[in-house]
């Protein structure tokens, strides 16, 4: 059976993330309103604006529901603007700025510096076989802290950030600083795809 796995369309690059769900067998779908979450298997926070996304939520009236599903198990992953808005905890957002939460974690928005627009590199993952993924970082969150639920799953390997996580795991929650939408590379979307078939 395939997984039904909706993307959180309010802002950002959730094409991107359909169309690599859909290619790796999913039912995926985008997600505004709150009774569209009612049969999803799993969901993704797309990279964007998480304290846009965040508004948004709200405006939609989408945001209580899926802060209910995801205390309720429901599978997710957020990449970049997605880890924000997953992480209990965020450091440099705006004042108002909400998250759905989920993860006992603390982020920092745009870690890598304001004048670091965008990056790449190449981080080992655990438990994503095949060599080092290719990693593009846009205006990028880190993860200051990690309470003791939380599996680090990869860390930065080079350069002056060197050492500062970037993926993490809590339960079925997965969350990174980058964008594997944005290079062509499904593993990481495989991995959170397996994770949702695990479920349910
Ligand atoms: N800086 C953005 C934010 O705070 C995240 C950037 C991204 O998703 N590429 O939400």
């Amino acid at each position: 059976m395939s997984p039904i796995i909706g993307v959180l369309a309010l802002q950002g690059d959730v094409r991107e993330h359909l169309q690599l769900l859909a290619e790796l067998g999913a039912l995926a779908r985008p997600v505004r309103r709150p009774e569209e979450l009612d049969d999803l298997d799993g969901i993704v926070f797309p990279g964007g604006e998480s304290t846009t996304i965040d508004k948004l939520s709200r405006a939609f009236e989408v945001r209580e529901p899926l802060v209910a599903r995801l205390r309720d198990g429901l599978p997710a992953y957020g990449s970049c603007a997605g880890m924000i808005l997953l992480a209990d905890r965020v450091v440099d957002g705006r004042p108002d700025q909400q998250t759905f939460g989920g993860i006992d974690m603390t982020v920092r928005r745009n870690a890598f510096g304001r004048q670091v627009h965008s990056f790449e590199g190449d981080i080992e993952l655990t438990g994503i076989d095949g060599g080092p993924l290719r990693a593009v970082f846009i205006r990028a969150p880190w993860v200051e802290e990690v309470g003791e639920g939380v599996e680090v799953l990869g860390r930065v390997e080079q350069g002056e950030a060197a050492g500062r996580i970037v993926a993490v795991r809590q339960g079925a929650l997965l969350a990174t600083s980058f964008h594997p939408e944005v290079t062509g590379d499904d593993r990481v979307h495989r991995a959170f795809v397996e994770m949702v078939r695990e479920r349910s």
